[in-house]
């Protein structure tokens, strides 16, 4: 058999993938005892307390709960009992573990073990080494802030984040979260602006605190909680199709008769094999201590969703890349590929993340928690109105931390938020903000009055925010969820702009309560006049309608809304003034930082784009072109064949026509595309990401639409790429 028929081993393997599979992974013998295993992989601080002496147990909780700072004594103590955890657990080696700007984690293995003059080995793992790293880090991005020749960047523990194993077959290694910094101390990583953020959140929000008399409160955090959806094909699939090998989507593939039309897949019950691959990951994950909860299909075939409890920000920020990096490395046990893509199939939904966020105090208590009594509602008030006041000052900015490669496919495209930023909080909600602007926040619709000083709140529906799923930013009940985060971005900076942002409107909304009752107001007249002023200020924000239509296109460039459909409008909101302002004032990113931040996200754009460019011709000439002259080729000896012994062969010679009329048309337009993608467009690299978003992009879609054409046209036998309807509907 010749090779042309390679896509059918894929599907005969596949067939019987599922049985084999199944009989060497799921053999209902994992232990999935949840109260016995889970955190097991992860130094909790109930272990560290149980290990440490109690006087360094107590210099480090501060640390890990108060932010201070830590001194080395400490850490050869923490350094010690980190070792012993961790060959306890069969660890060799330790890694710092961080998030440099490419988006993914890094990490570099060292041993415990050094060789002593004896001949033999002793381990070794000091407070040093535990406090700091230093990684030959000159192939990481910097942006222009370390040069290469200054390879040096170094990683520091972040003892806010707990320590955790990952194990191979072969062996186990402690990772250790860190920050990873050059060495002028300029941030290379996303952890460093994110823990920033929450001190600077922190800082804030206990200065209104005070104001309420809450003076036992010592800490603010931010907490998060994120969905992740992803799709799981065969691996035999993906190895056969090198779209998604470099890309992470398919740059081809025809939209089958059967798509996601019949919502058949949603909630439906999850197939065998990818619940095994399902209940795995979870355990996986339990033993490394992240709390997931929920598992269901999504709305597209093959694509599902994964959602934890939520935890303090900068945990589950980890945990979040954890999770990723979990569901990647379980999915090729049971011989499928996760794919975290933003839009891995056209003219299917995408995936997303959605951030839930809100903010926790030392006491517990969740300060978007409308509460039961006057006092409680006051304060829910005036932290939900900030969230507000953050999101309309800084939508440019919120806008361009989600914006990518990936993400230009799904937002805007009518199954995630549109590209505007906008808010929805209900209709009761609603309801208090319009009577809190006319100034007349006495009545509620349902329970009567509303105090400023008078009873409570009604009770808002948690649920409300699904009533609205077109919505960037909703009101979820007691937390705001950031939908139009994409799911192959880290969550860390869209949730560090938005702690940012929200610590600047507190400050601002703080400030104006000091000064009304410094001139004699009482809090609660205060925070009328403040609330009665932000409301009125953010009130273009508020969206309740369709995000989806055009109206709101419309309505939204009426209220000055900002509307940045692409990566490459986005992110110059980075540099904006407003955000260099904002970031510096909160000491979270200087301008510099900003600006390397700024040309990383280009870079990567740019990248992005060229390896796909370059796949989508590679595929055309090497795979789609051949594959189709054969046909033609077999058509035309019809037609030769055909004439001799007398045949009618009217309509072959129409079938070759068409065929050859989409060949030529593809090979013209994928010649454009090299001619197009050849040139760079500038020397710069703005330069050359906006030529390849500009230029390259529309011409690589025309190859894509001509290509999926003759999709429909050569015989299913002689196609090289598996199709979408094998790749989402056989497995
Ligand atoms: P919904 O049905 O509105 O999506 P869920 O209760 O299912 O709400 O929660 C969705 C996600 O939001 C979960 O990951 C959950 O842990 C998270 N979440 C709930 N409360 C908070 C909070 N206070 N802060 C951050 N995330 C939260
Ligand atoms: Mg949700």
């Amino acid at each position: 058999m010749s090779k042309l028929y390679r896509r059918f081993d894929a599907l005969e393997a596949v067939r019987k993938a599922e049985s084999t599979l199944l009989a060497r992974n799921g053999s209902g013998k994992m232990n999935m005892n949840i109260a016995e295993i889970f955190g097991e992989n992860c130094l909790s601080i109930d272990t560290l307390k149980e290990r440490l002496p109690k006087s360094v147990w107590k210099v480090l909780k501060k640390t890990i709960r108060d932010n201070a700072p830590l001194d080395f004594e400490v850490a050869d103590a923490v350094a010690v009992v980190m070792k012993e955890w961790a060959t306890e657990k069969g660890a060799t080696h330790y890694t710092h573990w961080f998030q440099p700007l490419t988006g993914a984690t890094a990490e570099k293995h060292d041993s415990f073990i050094t060789p002593n003059q004896g001949g033999g080995a002793i381990t070794q793992f000091s407070g040093n080494d535990l406090m700091r790293g230093e990684p030959d880090a000159s192939s990481f991005p910097s942006g222009g802030l370390r040069p290469t020749f200054e390879a040096r960047g170094y990683t520091a523990w972040d003892p806010t984040s707990p320590a955790f194993i990952i194990e191979n077959g072969n062996g186990s290694t402690l990772c250790i979260p860190s920050v990873f910094a050059s060495w002028k101390g300029e941030s290379l990583d996303f952890k460093t602006p994110l823990l920033r953020s929450i001190e600077s959140l922190n800082k804030e929000a206990l200065r209104t605190l005070k104001l309420f008399g809450e003076d036992d409160v010592t800490w603010v955090n931010a907490t998060g909680g994120f969905e992740q959806e992803y799709f799981l094909i065969d691996q035999e699939y993906y190895y056969r199709r090198p779209d998604l090998l470099t890309s992470g989507r398919t740059l081809f593939g025809a939209k089958p008769p059967k798509g996601q039309e019949l919502d058949d897949h949603y909630f439906g019950s999850i197939p065998d094999r990818i619940l095994s691959f399902m209940l795995e990951a979870e355990r996986e994950l339990y033993r490394l201590g992240v709390p997931v909860k929920t598992r269901h299909n999504e709305v597209a075939p093959s694509q599902y969703e994964i959602a934890p409890i939520f935890e303090k920000a900068n945990v589950a920020a980890d945990h979040q890349q954890l999770t990723m990096i979990t569901l990647k490395r379980i999915a090729r046990k049971y011989g499928l590929v996760c794919l975290l893509h933003e839009k891995p199939f056209a003219g299917l939904n995408g995936s997303g993340k959605h951030a839930n966020w809100s903010m926790v105090t030392s006491k517990g208590n969740n300060l978007l928690e409308p509460g039961d009594t006057p006092h409680d509602n006051m304060q829910f008030l005036f932290f939900f109105a900030a969230a507000l006041k953050a999101v309309y000052e800084h939508q440019g900015l919120l806008r361009a931390s989600i914006a990518s490669a990936g993400n230009d496919h799904r937002l805007g495209a009518n199954e995630a938020p549109p590209a505007i930023i906008s808010a929805y909080i209900g209709e009761q909600l609603d309801d208090i903000v319009e009577q809190i602007k006319s100034g007349k926040a006495k009545t509620t619709k349902e329970s009567g009055l509303l105090g400023l000083g008078i009873p409570v709140l009604p009770t808002i529906p948690k649920h409300a925010g699904d009533r609205n799923r077109t919505s960037p930013f909703a009101f979820t009940g007691n937390k705001f969820e950031f939908r139009a985060v994409g799911s192959e971005q880290t969550v860390s900076f869209p949730m560090t702009v938005l702690n940012t942002a929200v610590a600047s409107a507190i400050d601002q909304m703080t400030t104006a309560l000091e000064t009304e009752m410094s001139s004699g107001s009482d809090l609660e007249a205060a925070l009328e006049t403040v609330l009665h002023n932000t409301f009125r200020e953010i009130d273009p924000i508020l969206f309740h309608g369709d995000g989806y239509s055009d109206d709101w296109q419309e309505e939204a460039a009426k209220r000055g809304l900002l509307n940045l459909k692409t990566t490459m409008e986005a992110l110059p909101y980075f540099t904006e003034e407003k955000s260099i302002e904002l970031f510096e004032k909160y000491n979270v990113l200087s301008e510099k930082e900003l600006e390397s931040r700024l040309e990383i996200y280009l870079e990567q754009y740019f990248y992005k784009l060229n390896i796909e460019a370059e796949t989508t011709e590679d595929i055309v000439r090497t795979m789609i072109v051949p594959a189709t002259i054969r046909y033609l080729n077999e058509i035309l000896a019809v037609n030769d064949r055909g004439k001799a012994s007398g045949l009618d062969i009217t309509s072959t010679k129409t079938l070759a026509e068409e065929v050859n009329t989409v060949l030529s048309q593809l090979l013209v337009a994928v010649d454009k595309l090299r001619k197009v993608n050849e040139d760079l467009g500038g020397d710069t690299i703005p330069e050359k990401a906006d030529h390849l978003s500009r230029v390259v992009l529309p011409e690589m879609n025309k190859v894509r639409v001509l290509s999926d054409k003759l999709e429909k046209l050569v015989p299913d036998d002689y196609w090289p790429l598996p199709s979408y309807r094998e790749m989402l509907f056989v497995k």
